[in-house]
């Protein structure tokens, strides 16, 4: 993803599509979702992913409502994968049983998401770890893509210690976990409380790899205080936000805008939304939009950035020490121009992708 992410400053890094409105649950909090919506006819999403595909796009995410209810979402998978792109899928994990997950392994799925809100379900959401820990149990068993549990925090959720108890099943399954805040209607911020901050804390407390963006999220320590993110907000360009109509929007939470549709997307359209300043970006909570962010930050800020996310480890934990793989990545990219030059192309040679290509 990163090899991908540098190697031109124009393409979409993130691409998310929705091939189906409608969801099986109904979260309070949610405004994603309608009951009734038909899916996307399986030709018109093929139509799209290749758009993408021709746009450059990294990394193809399957969204909802509840994309696992489309009839062709392992064929929508494969495309993306035939395409040169990464495939991604954010579930409610409802219908994940043994023989989905084996097809999900054939189709060629690279990576899939479930946010779990509470243990116990309650009127607020049904997506809990009570109802889900027996699906987990068969990821865990037959998955061979990674798997990451979400867990949140936010007024909506009335046990903030649930947060924790999600984020250490996760780990002891073998998964990687993150916890994601709320984010009101629009994709802005309700700061947390104490009891929901110190439960943040015990979670990160349980340890993730280096470049986990538990760590990398300088943009999370201002959400959950409250306090407002300085950043571009890249969505429209490197970022893409597709509606089951086929239109481009920036988010999930900023339909409407700029409404173009896919079929009709230039690298111009990209180049002049995702340089557009975004009035809702210092109080977003969108974190996919901010990972995207970060590795266009890395990109243009690579010995900055990599200095401040092995600060924040070390600050985290005093006796940590600079692992030698990541002595040997900044030695590789970013000590000398000529051995990054060096590097740098061997790296996208394996990665199969065109240096500086200008899409
Ligand atoms: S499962 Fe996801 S899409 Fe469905 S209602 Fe809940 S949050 Fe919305
Ligand atoms: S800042 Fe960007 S990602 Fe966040 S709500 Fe606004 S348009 Fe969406």
């Amino acid at each position: 993803m990163f090899a991908r992410a540098m190697a031109s400053p124009h393409h979409p890094i993130l691409a998310q599509i929705i091939p189906i409105r409608r969801c099986n649950l109904s979260c309070t909090y949610c405004n994603e979702y309608d009951r009734h919506s038909a899916p996307v006819p399986a030709e018109e999403m093929l139509r799209r992913i290749d758009k993408l595909g021709a746009l450059g796009t990294s990394i193809i995410t399957f969204s909802g409502g509840e994309p696992t209810l489309h009839p062709d979402l392992d064929l929508l998978i494969q495309r993306v994968r035939e395409r040169g792109a990464i495939a991604t899928l954010i579930t409610n994990g409802y219908f994940l049983v043994p023989e989905r997950i084996k097809r999900l392994n054939r189709a060629g799925l690279d990576y899939l998401q479930i946010s779990i809100d509470n243990v116990q379900p309650d009127d607020v959401s049904k997506k809990s770890l009570k109802v889900l820990d027996r699906k987990l149990e068969w990821l865990a068993q037959y998955a061979e893509f990674d798997v990451t549990i979400n867990s949140v925090l936010g007024s909506a959720i009335a046990q903030p210690e649930d947060a924790y108890t999600i984020a250490a099943r996760a780990r002891e399954l073998g998964f990687n976990s993150t916890v994601g805040i709320l984010h009101d209607g629009e994709g802005q911020l309700a700061a947390l409380n104490r009891r929901q901050r110190s439960a943040y804390d015990r979670i990160l407390g349980l340890g993730t790899g280096l470049f986990s963006f538990a760590h990398l999220d300088a943009f999370q320590q201002n959400t959950i205080r409250g306090l407002p993110n300085p950043w571009h907000c890249p969505a429209g360009g490197r970022f893409l936000y597709i509606c089951e109509e086929g239109l481009v929007h920036y988010c999930s939470q900023q339909r409407g805008t700029p409404g173009i549709p896919l079929a009709q997307y230039t690298p111009d359209d990209l180049r002049r939304e995702g340089a557009k300043t975004k009035g809702c970006a210092p109080f977003c909570t969108i974190s996919c939009v901010h990972q995207t962010a970060m590795l266009d930050e890395f990109r243009t800020r690579p010995r900055e950035t990599l200095s401040g996310i092995v600060a924040r480890r070390k600050q985290r934990d005093p006796e940590w020490q600079t692992p030698s793989s990541i002595k040997l990545l900044e030695a590789m990219f970013l000590r000398d121009s000529r051995m990054r030059d060096f590097f740098g192309a061997i790296a996208l040679r394996l990665f199969g992708i065109r240096q500086g290509a200008k899409r």
